[in-house]
């Protein structure tokens, strides 16, 4: 089973990590670096300037990461509406830069886009083809942008929101999603990993919530989550 979006490893057999990693990378895990869209949000923001001055050089540090290691994937990276509704100059920017650096070196990437997914998408779209594949992490809107996410070669990972017997749209939304398409994922940091869902509890639920047997599940999701990965080598 794979968790495919975590920022630590827990016990399960293969994990796609995004920083900041709390633990190492195991065998068979994958990692994913990039500037998730939450460092750039106000608080974090003391002199607008810094940050972008920061950011520059994190992005500079993570194309020479990408050009050392052909293992390495493009992510959490994306744009926020959750926290504050304007989306800032900054945050825009480092999203298109390392998507751009995504698609400069063939790298799948690890996509947030909280209450702006439209966006997200759109800017995609315009580098499709150059970007082997994508995931769409905590991904929550309803199924019209579902063909636009298969035309991009993207996964939705569906996380513990799940197991919540109130979340009636998101298993709505589970039920939907092409079988070729999806994978599970934690969301695990090292904040919530004790009471985080693991991903065998929430495939567990998928399976009873797709009407397909849990092994018949647990196998396409292994498939997915190796096309989403094929590209690194
Ligand atoms: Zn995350």
């Amino acid at each position: 089973m794979t968790d495919a979006h975590c920022h630590i490893a827990r016990g399960e057999k293969r994990h796609f990590l995004c920083e900041p990693l709390d633990s190492g990378v195991g065998e068979g895990d994958v990692a994913f670096a990039g500037l998730h869209p939450w460092k750039f949000l106000a608080p974090n923001m003391v002199e607008a300037d810094d940050v972008c001055g920061t950011a520059q050089k994190a992005i500079e540090g993570l194309r020479e990461r990408l050009k050392a290691s052909s293992r390495l994937g493009v992510g959490e990276i994306g744009l926020d509406r959750l926290k504050e509704r304007t989306i800032s100059a900054a945050m825009r920017s480092a999203f298109i830069r390392q998507l751009e650096l995504a698609a400069e070196f063939g790298r799948p990437a690890v996509l947030h886009g909280a209450k702006c997914w439209g966006e997200v998408v759109a800017a995609c779209r315009t580098r499709k083809g150059r970007i082997p594949a994508f995931l769409f992490h905590g991904f929550s809107r309803s199924g019209g942008l579902i063909p636009d996410i298969i035309d991009l070669n993207g996964f939705i990972s569906i996380g513990p929101a799940l197991l919540n017997d109130h979340a009636v749209n998101y298993r709505e939304l589970a039920k939907t999603i092409p079988a070729g398409r999806i994978l599970v994922e934690s969301d695990a940091t090292a904040e919530n990993a004790q009471t985080v869902a693991k991903v065998d509890e929430i495939a567990g639920k998928l399976a009873e919530i797709r009407g397909v047997p849990f092994e018949e599940l647990e196998k396409t999701l292994e498939e997915n989550a190796t096309r989403f990965t094929e590209s690194l080598i």
